[in-house]
């Protein structure tokens, strides 16, 4: 058995038994790790209020070999208590940590693991700043994926990467990660439809270049990128689908986040 003292986000918890927690965190060291932690709910010594949902913690694990470690001690760094007093705030967080707390590695797989806590780190500190409009809510799942390696072309065409043009709408194919360009599409058309195969969702060159430049300039300038209604409805589209299609299923986050921004005020 060895002990380690970490910095950890909280990506889920669940309660078992009377007393237990397992607590799934994201550490710079370890990348993901379940750890259990006994008496969770009772030792308000050892974890007081500390093992919820999005705290930021310093925590002692013990790691056991192929088993799951053990939660010593925990001390609270951020609550983020302006996420949890709005309710699209804390929407938008919950599925940064429901998409992490799935796709996120486990065990330390060197510079990847500490560069995902940076980035979740960094998001949580973003999203109690800033305004939690749909243009944030947009960039930060598209900056996620990109986090966990899924990073879509936005700007060439991925068959022969020559740089995407034109004023139609393109068939952004999912399982390709871009869209094909007016040649690459009547070439496979003439061969039968060979290359068409898989999802896709038609997407217009301007809608590409929005979240191509949204990236560039990072979520405390979404206020500088003008997206019209058409941009807005089609990146929210592809973004969503491209999420769906390579995480695999819906996560728990979107229909709440769905509910969250419906019921709030518009502010974008
Ligand atoms: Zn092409």
């Amino acid at each position: 058995m060895s002990a380690v003292t970490t910095r950890a986000i909280v990506l889920r918890t669940v309660d078992v038994g009377e007393t237990d927690r397992i607590v799934h965190l994201l550490t710079p060291d370890l990348g993901r790790v379940a750890a259990m932690a006994k008496s969770a709910r009772k030792s308000r010594k050892r974890f007081p209020g500390t093992l919820d949902l999005l705290n930021h913690l310093d925590v002692e694990l013990a790691l056991r070999p192929r088993r799951m470690a053990h939660i010593g001690r925990a001390r609270l760094r951020t609550a983020y208590l302006d996420i949890r007093a709005d309710p699209t705030r804390f929407a938008v967080a919950c599925r940064l940590v429901e998409l992490l707390g799935r796709m996120a590695p486990e065990g330390g797989a060197g510079g990847d693991a500490q560069r995902l806590y940076e980035f979740a780190s960094a998001s949580l500190d973003k999203i109690e700043a800033l305004a939690p409009d749909a243009k944030l809510r947009l960039f930060l799942q598209l900056e996620s994926l990109c986090a966990l390696g899924l990073r879509p072309e936005l700007r060439a065409c991925v068959r022969c990467g020559e740089e995407l043009e034109g004023g139609d709408a393109f068939l952004f194919n999912l399982g390709d990660g871009g869209a094909h360009c007016g040649s690459c599409r009547r070439a496979a058309s003439a061969h039968g439809g060979e290359g068409g195969e898989g999802p896709t969702v038609p997407v217009h060159l301007g809608t590409l270049r929005a979240l191509e430049q949204g990236l560039r300039i990072g979520l405390e300038q979404l206020h500088r990128l003008a997206m019209g209604p058409r941009e807005t409805r089609e990146a929210e589209q592809l973004v969503g689908r491209f999420q769906r299609f390579h995480v695999g299923l819906e996560l728990r986050s979107d229909a709440f986040l769905s509910e969250a921004f419906a019921a709030a005020p518009r502010t974008a």
